[in-house]
């Protein structure tokens, strides 16, 4: 085992001195009961605030961003995990408050981590990583709240980023109806190949509306806020779903019960970061299934741990398609 790592280190600074990729002595790691050595990371919308600090995700400092991270376990005090074993992490306040997997080496509780499942590879696991569970997580509160492919269309906001590419693959593949929502009108080609019959501009959701609109959704996976969100309700059909995981648009709702109380419409509040072991388990297991791994390539883009800084402002401005995974060997 080298005794030294790479990683990128945040320290509690604004301007470019913020983040930087630095190397690192085993011997600065948290305490923590398995160690293990990183193949694949991802940046994630979060990861991007942290490195950027435009929203105040690292808790303390020096940080070390990454909240999902494939790798083989090195060192073990757990009697889960052995040295050799596969496995991945997300979320759990990794890359917040626990130095996380834009490094090569972390050491983590044995309890956040989920065996490798053996359909994917460490790449395609990281390919799918937050972003394509928490679609998992979306599409199954989807399901247990009794929404069909049968009863109608279901829209997805975000639909060129992380988990919108991801929720609309998989409802498509499920066999529901489904309306991708995007900015980038130019991406309509890559969102209808994952599936969608139908692809939206977000400027018509994006403006204050009516607090009833006609019934159209059956149900609806929203990333982005707001708006947007208020806008699904007010729209979505008779004892319909909505599902809300993301803030890309703001961290208000400027909405009103009407929908709940006329409608029944229910809204399910998504979180991947605290959610229970064997639901993680469950949703890896249901992404092995449902998600059909030959749109991969087209949603994941690839880069090394020296590009990660420079590739967080782009992913905040909606520059970057789909997913990025990142090599932290490279
Ligand atoms: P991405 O950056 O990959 O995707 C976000 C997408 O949102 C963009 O690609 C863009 O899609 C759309 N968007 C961005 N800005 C705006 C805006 N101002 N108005 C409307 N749409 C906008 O991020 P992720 O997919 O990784 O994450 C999406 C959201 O979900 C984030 O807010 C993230 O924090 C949250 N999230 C929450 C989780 C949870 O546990 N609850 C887990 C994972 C993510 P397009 O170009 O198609 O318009």
């Amino acid at each position: 085992m080298h005794s030294h790592f790479s990683a990128i280190v945040i320290d509690d600074v604004p301007g470019p001195d913020r983040a930087a990729l630095k190397q690192l002595d085993n011997s600065e790691l948290p305490h923590a009961n398995v160690t293990v050595r990183v193949s694949y990371s991802t940046l994630n919308y979060k990861d991007a605030l942290a490195i950027t600090g435009r929203a105040p995700i690292a808790r303390s400092f020096p940080m070390i961003p990454g909240i999902d991270l494939v790798g083989v376990v090195e060192q073990s005090e757990s009697p889960m995990y052995k040295p050799g074993d596969a496995v991945l992490l997300n979320g759990w306040g990794v890359g917040e408050r626990h130095w996380g997997g834009l490094a090569q080496r972390v050491r983590v509780d044995a309890d956040w981590l989920v065996p490798l499942p053996t359909t994917f590879s460490p790449r395609e696991a990281m390919a799918i990583g937050t972003a394509g569970y928490t679609a998992m997580l979306c599409v199954t509160a989807l399901e247990r709240h009794g929404v069909t492919p049968e009863a109608g269309e279901i829209v997805v906001t975000g639909a060129a980023g992380g988990v919108g590419s991801f929720a609309v693959a998989i409802l498509a593949r499920l066999g529901y109806q489904v309306a991708g929502v995007t900015g980038r009108l130019d991406e309509a080609q890559y969102i209808t190949g994952l599936g969608a019959s139908l692809v939206l501009d977000r400027a018509e959701f994006a403006a204050p509306g009516r607090p009833l609109q006609k019934e159209r959704w059956a149900g609806a996976v929203d990333v982005v806020g707001s708006n947007t969100l208020a806008n699904i309700c007010a729209a979505t059909k008779y004892r319909g779903v909505v599902t809300a995981c993301g803030l890309a648009g703001g961290m208000d709702l400027p909405a009103s019960v009407a929908p709940f109380i006329l409608r029944g419409v229910t809204l399910v509040g998504i979180d991947s970061v605290m959610c229970p072991r064997e639901e993680r388990i469950a949703a890896w297991k249901r992404l092995s299934t449902d998600l059909d791994l030959s749109k991969l390539p087209d949603i994941a883009e690839e880069i090394g741990l020296s590009e990660v800084i420079a590739t967080a402002p782009r992913l905040l401005d909606g520059k970057v398609r789909g997913r990025v995974v990142v090599d932290v060997n490279s």
